[in-house]
């Protein structure tokens, strides 16, 4: 399959309804790189908040999927029960993440997949126990997660095993390594997650963990290169998007930003928006290098009142589609199509870079905005103003003003759409 053809393949996993429901704040591991680590309080989700939130966000007609997750969701002695309790509401798929801790158990595995477990992420970070174990910072962990791994393979057939990494500056290069140690296991789906700037990952290991993608390239393009073997499925999390040129399909969907924003922190981003930026996130600033929102909260800042964008009638504002199968429909299967489509319109194209022919000129919120609200600029900075460049970019004359052009269009047609002009 090429690219765009994985790229509409994923686009239709994506319309899934995936519901995911917290059971537990607490955990049994001490993940060095935990992103919420001072959010846990030891307890565990009141049974009534977790049959709810399962009952409310089921959504008729489509496919549904719940992830019953924790921080650790297995140390919940209700984990069983709530499996069973998601089938009964007629769930198509039960799905977990876990670090496999608990399915060292013999009796734990045959009551949650007797219950109707149907599928189990699990957190695996190193390919040897010094990797592993270190970043989880417990003892063994790895021998008992590989464990339950491979008798759960071996025992429950019918059962889909995935695995979950968070790279970081300690694992980054050991990367391909490690998808390649899970093949040899016969897992083949991986969710390949960057690291994030939150809690005790960054104000306590900064720089052990932190890195930089591009001082990477090479073991993170050979980890991209694992995801074109046959029958693989990679998806990738929070990433930096310039990681993926010639890999494009493996960018997160651009629509993933809203249930960042709008979900658990919803708290955090809703007085941020509502006060033009004035109140700004606590995580603000040191972190924002680091944060792939980086885009979506110093745009924001830096356009809300912005000067508009004055329109004539000769100019065409060419906006984002929300999926990459519009966009072929509307503007061609490929980018020589694209690029044709581009060269006949005989007006100044708006939101478009130079090197397509573009007038380097972008709309801002200012221009698009209806009310200003975290739904309005969300889904405006989805649709329309999450734009990227390529790192290529950094040799072409219109760099420092040129914002690119917008993800969907990279994702459809490739980061070789954009041609650096030289001066
Ligand atoms: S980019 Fe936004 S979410 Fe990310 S660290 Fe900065 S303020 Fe926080
Ligand atoms: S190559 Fe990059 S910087 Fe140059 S015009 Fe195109 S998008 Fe802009």
């Amino acid at each position: 399959m090429d690219n765009q053809a994985n790229l509409l393949a994923k686009e239709v996993t994506t319309t899934q309804n995936r519901v995911w429901v917290r059971i537990a704040a607490a955990c049994n591991n001490i993940c060095i790189f935990c992103l919420d680590s001072e959010a846990q309080d030891g307890k565990l989700i009141p049974e009534d908040q977790v049959k709810s939130e399962i009952r409310k966000w089921f959504k008729k007609g489509l496919e549904n999927r719940v992830i019953l997750s924790g921080w650790e969701a297995s140390i919940n002695p209700k984990f069983p029960e709530y499996i069973g309790y998601a089938k009964e509401i007629w769930y198509d798929r039960v799905q977990t993440v876990t670090n496999g801790n608990m399915f060292a158990i013999e009796k734990f595995c045959t009551k949650v997949f007797d219950a109707g477990l149907q599928e189990v992420t699990f957190s695996f970070h190193g390919h040897t126990p010094a990797l592993h174990d270190y970043l989880v910072a417990v003892p063994w962990a790895f021998k008992k997660s590989l464990k339950w791994l491979i008798y759960v393979k071996k025992h429950y057939p019918d059962v889909i095993v995935n695995i979950d990494i968070v790279v970081n500056k300690v694992n980054v290069d050991y990367l391909p390594d490690i998808v390649k140690f899970f093949m040899r296991l016969w897992v083949y789906e991986y969710d390949i997650l960057q690291i994030i700037p939150f809690w005790r990952g960054f104000s306590k290991y900064k720089d052990v963990l932190f890195y930089n993608i591009s001082e990477h390239k090479e073991s993170l393009t050979k980890t991209w290169e694992l995801s074109r073997v046959s029958w693989m499925y990679m998806w990738t999390n929070r990433f930096h998007v310039e990681a993926f040129e010639w890999f494009e399909d493996l960018i997160q969907d651009p629509r993933k930003i809203k249930s960042e924003v709008m979900g658990e922190s919803v708290d955090m981003f809703e007085p941020f928006i509502l006060s033009k930026g004035s109140k700004k996130p606590e995580c603000f600033w040191e972190r924002c290098t680091y944060c792939f929102l980086q885009q979506y909260c110093h745009s924001y800042i830096d356009t809300i009142d912005s000067k508009k964008l004055p329109i004539w009638q000769s100019e065409l504002v060419i906006s984002g589609e929300e999926f990459p199968s519009q966009v072929i429909k509307k503007y061609g299967q490929n980018v020589e199509e694209f690029k044709s489509y581009l060269k006949k319109q005989n007006k100044e194209l708006i939101n478009i870079p130079k090197c397509l022919w573009g007038t380097g000129k972008y709309q801002k919120y200012n221009d698009l905005k209806e009310q200003v609200s975290l739904q309005d600029y969300t889904e405006k900075y989805v649709r329309n103003l999450y734009k990227k460049k390529s790192l290529r970019c950094r040799s072409c004359k219109y760099d420092n003003d040129c914002e690119g052009i917008h993800l969907n269009f990279i994702r459809t047609y490739g980061f070789s759409l954009l041609q650096p002009i030289k001066s």
